[in-house]
């Protein structure tokens, strides 16, 4: 049994939209808030957005979270965007290690263990991404393969800053294919963590609290289950965070 939790509903525009079109989105986000007070709303629009998506998020309760940020804080680092930078401009979450940046962008778990260090020096909450691609799911490395992105970003960790972590298992094999993982896949993965974070820190309860999101083909349909489901503390949501409608659904199931 989880420790009840305000749910947190993330949806990631990775590299989409444009002014005109954010606008049209978030204002009817807006529109819809008020059908899902009670739950944590964020949305992440990428870098040249932020602060436009933040001025038009300006007095409602949904918050802007980034895609990325740099593991160093300031310096010659040509074409990075440091934690303060995005704290600054409002955001209160930043995603670490999604599978995209792990697999296209060279962010190693030592990489994103320097980014979830960095995030929290700024004062920004980290949502910590991991995820098995199907050949390691099918060889039997899912969790030996969790273990290794998720352990390297627990180390540096206080326990107050431990207590603040979001985690997201998003399966590669999920992401953009339509593909939900099963409920009682997603339940063995999401007990496997918290037992994971547990015995790595010697945290129990904090591990117990952790809020830890699924993220993979989610629609208003899947939120529907995976909102039932105990251990889903919420959701990161791709595609389906690119249109109001859908978004603002998947949001009301929680
Ligand atoms: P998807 O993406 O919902 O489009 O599968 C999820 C993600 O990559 O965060």
């Amino acid at each position: 049994t989880q420790a009840p939790l305000n749910a947190l509903v993330v949806g990631n525009w990775k590299m989409n939209g444009s002014l005109a079109t954010n606008a049209t989105l978030l204002e009817g986000l807006r529109a819809e808030a008020a059908s899902f007070a009670n739950i944590t709303v964020s949305v992440c629009p990428p870098f040249p957005y932020l602060a436009h998506s933040a001025s038009l998020l300006a007095g409602s309760a949904i918050s802007c979270t980034a895609q990325n940020l740099c593991h160093e804080a300031a310096g010659a680092y040509t074409g990075e965007v440091a934690a303060s930078m995005l704290a600054e401009l409002g955001c209160r979450y930043v995603l670490a290690g999604h599978s995209e940046r792990r697999a296209m962008f060279g962010d190693s778990s030592e990489r994103v263990a320097a980014k979830t260090r960095m995030a929290f020096n700024a004062g920004l909450i980290p949502i910590v991404c991991v995820g098995e691609t199907l050949a390691q799911r099918e060889a039997g490395q899912t969790e030996a393969t969790l273990s290794a992105q998720l352990l390297p970003s627990l180390a540096s960790l206080s326990p107050a800053e431990l207590d603040k972590l979001v985690l997201a298992y998003e399966p590669v094999w999920a992401i953009g294919t339509g593909h939900v993982a099963s409920a009682e896949q997603i339940s063995s993965v999401l007990h496997y963590l918290r037992a994971l974070v547990a015995s790595s820190t010697g945290q129990a309860d904090i591990a117990q609290r952790m809020p830890v999101l699924y993220g993979g083909s989610v629609n208003p349909a899947s939120a529907q289950w995976l909102a039932k489901m105990p251990e889903v503390s919420g959701v990161l949501v791709g595609g389906a965070s690119l249109n109001a409608r859908d978004f603002s659904e998947i949001c009301r199931s929680f």
